[in-house]
């Protein structure tokens, strides 16, 4: 089975080539280093059944022969880095993303696609179900990312209709886990590299907002799953234990053992979502899949990442 990973040099991108380099899988991983890491592509160097493409996937796709899946999880995902790159990131969610579906209809390859709770924008229902239409400010500063996912996944419906291709969405809510970067920007990797330093939490807006964290694992797991077991229609995959941003300021001190003041530094980003949490009803029905790995667990191997990364 050959599958081939658009961002496989990304975070969740580079633990997806794991576990199917696990299984068996031949492997390409194409990525162009955009918001990756060069050390996730060259992991796997020398591994027979693994291969690297250095490639811009808004530019036609050089690969040839047959293949099971295109993965596609190429484009920026933090707010911090689709706000310097917003361009790129349209890009990759248009073009890239047509160039993908080119790729998976010349290989025979089934398409799976990394969506996002973005879609879904500053939500006016909670928890969200994936037959809400959602709530994005289209001229606002998460425009570049959240249309450009909703135009991904429009496109992707209506390439599987006119060509009968075979297309999974994934609705992916906050993921995190070891191999983030620690400059991300993302609330994590902020809050963990602050307890291993001993700083103070940056908290945007008073705190109050809710996220609901997934681990790594566990949603790669819900990928594989949504792959072998779903359908055409959009699925979420997260964790549904929401919580408030102090209250993951205060899990992360407890688990990383210490940490300084939780600090309100700026006002919430305009448009940043207030409450977040997957209903993952359809998940779990269809797919018999849910997380397993609490906070506090998935903390822990996060924690020793970034207290490495850090030379903490
Ligand atoms: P990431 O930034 O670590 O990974 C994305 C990868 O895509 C990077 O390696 C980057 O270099 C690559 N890339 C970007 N543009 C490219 C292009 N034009 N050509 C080739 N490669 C390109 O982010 P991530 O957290 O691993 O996210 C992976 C996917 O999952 C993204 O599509 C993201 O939107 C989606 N997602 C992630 C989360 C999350 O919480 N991590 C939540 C929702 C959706
Ligand atoms: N956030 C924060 N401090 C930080 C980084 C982020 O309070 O140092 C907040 C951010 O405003 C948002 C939440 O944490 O309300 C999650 O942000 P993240 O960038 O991780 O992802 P989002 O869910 O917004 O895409």
């Amino acid at each position: 089975m050959r599958s081939i990973v658009l961002g496989g040099a990304g975070f969740i991108g580079s633990h997806l080539v794991d576990r199917l380099l696990e299984r068996g899988d031949e492997v390409v991983a194409v990525d162009n280093l955009l918001t990756g890491r060069r050390d996730s592509a060259e992991r796997h160097r020398g591994h027979p059944r693994f291969t690297f493409l250095d490639h811009d996937i808004c530019e036609p796709l050089p690969l040839q022969g047959p293949a099971g899946t295109v993965f596609n999880l190429a484009s920026p995902a933090s707010p911090l880095d689709y706000a310097r790159l917003p361009l790129e990131t349209l890009d990759v969610g248009s073009r890239g993303t047509r160039n993908a579906l080119e790729l998976a209809r010349r290989t025979g390859a089934t398409l799976l696609h990394a969506s996002t709770s973005e879609v879904y924008g500053d939500p006016l229902e909670h928890p969200q179900r994936e037959d809400y239409f959602g709530n994005v400010n289209p001229v606002g500063p998460r425009a570049c990312y959240d249309e450009a996912k909703r135009f991904a996944e429009a496109l992707i419906t209506s390439y599987a209709r006119v060509h009968g291709l075979s297309v999974r969405l994934a609705r992916i809510f906050n993921t995190y886990g070891p191999r983030m970067r620690s400059d991300d920007g993302r609330v994590v990797p902020a809050f963990v590299s602050q307890a291993l330093r001993g700083e103070d939490f940056t908290v945007f807006g008073d705190g109050t907002q809710t996220r609901s964290f997934c681990y790594v694992d566990d949603l790669v797991a819900g990928l594989l799953a949504l792959l072998e077991r779903g359908d055409a229609r959009p699925v979420n995959l997260g964790n549904p234990h929401e919580m408030t941003l102090i209250e993951l300021a205060e899990t992360t001190r407890r688990v990383v053992g210490k940490g300084g003041r939780i600090r309100s530094v700026r006002p919430l980003p305009e448009n940043d979502p207030k409450q977040r949490r997957p209903d993952i009803t359809r998940a779990r029905t269809l797919l018999g899949w849910e997380p397993k790995i609490d906070l506090e667990e998935g903390l822990k191997p996060t924690v020793a990442w970034f207290r490495r990364e850090l030379g903490l």
